[in-house]
């Protein structure tokens, strides 16, 4: 893996241990242009790493230090994910700038980088997320292009298999989404905030739809992922 150093600005100190792992895609255009933006004060953003569709690794922030990556975000109830995880991005231009599939190359640096991190770092499988599990109202990242099964393949994150399970109802759905560690109202309707929450999960664990309707299948891939995650 080769691994080239831009030292960003944008970090602070962390209060608490690492325990989770927070993928993204930059949505820019080119690398040159995202790396521009991670390291500039004016931005006030930053990540951990940016890796090159080529497979080339930025480090942009050391790991014990706070990058600025995932906003207002939420997960199992807790707030601040920027302090407690590590920040990837991924070159891509996203989805308002043409959306692609991530490459070999950068796919095989990603899984070496994450399981160098997962050596170093206590972070269980359920805490590998994407932006949009922990920012589900407004992001979308890495997206439904990004091949979470391989990562899992490879010892990172979950990936179980599908269940044939359903829900009794709406609210149901909506209370292992949120055991699962999403946050959603417990409305037992399909408001349109539970939507984006059903759409996130579909990026990430069944992308061959994410329109955010809970049908059969996602429904049993809800089951699947909290039962993995030991909730149900
Ligand atoms: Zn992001």
């Amino acid at each position: 893996m080769e691994m080239r150093e831009r030292p960003s600005p944008n970090h602070g100190p962390r209060a608490v241990a690492i325990d989770m792992l927070i993928l993204h895609y930059t949505g820019m255009t080119s690398v040159a242009e995202a790396l521009e933006r991670l390291c500039s004060p004016a931005a006030a953003v930053s990540a951990h790493y940016l890796i090159e569709s080529c497979g080339t690794v930025w480090r942009l922030v050391a790991e014990e230090r706070r990058a600025w990556h995932s906003g207002m975000s939420s997960w199992r109830g807790r707030g601040d994910i920027n302090g407690a995880s590590i920040g990837i991005e991924l070159d891509n231009p996203g989805h308002e700038w043409g959306y692609r599939p991530f490459p070999a190359a950068q796919m095989a640096a990603l899984e070496l980088l994450c399981r160098d991190i997962l050596v170093r770092h206590a972070i269980p499988a359920r805490h590998v997320l994407g932006h949009a599990d922990v920012a589900p109202q407004r992001k979308l990242d890495p997206g439904e292009l990004f091949d979470w099964a391989r990562l899992a393949r490879a010892g990172i994150g979950l990936w179980p298999a599908p269940s044939a399970a359903a829900f009794d109802d709406l609210g149901q759905m909506q209370r292992l989404l949120a055991a699962i560690g999403y946050e959603v109202p417990l409305s037992g309707t399909l408001d349109d905030t539970t939507r984006h929450v059903v759409a996130a999960f579909q990026r990430h664990f069944r992308p061959a739809g994410y329109n955010g309707e809970p049908d059969a299948e996602t429904c049993g891939r809800i089951a699947a992922v909290a039962a993995a995650c030991g909730e149900n």
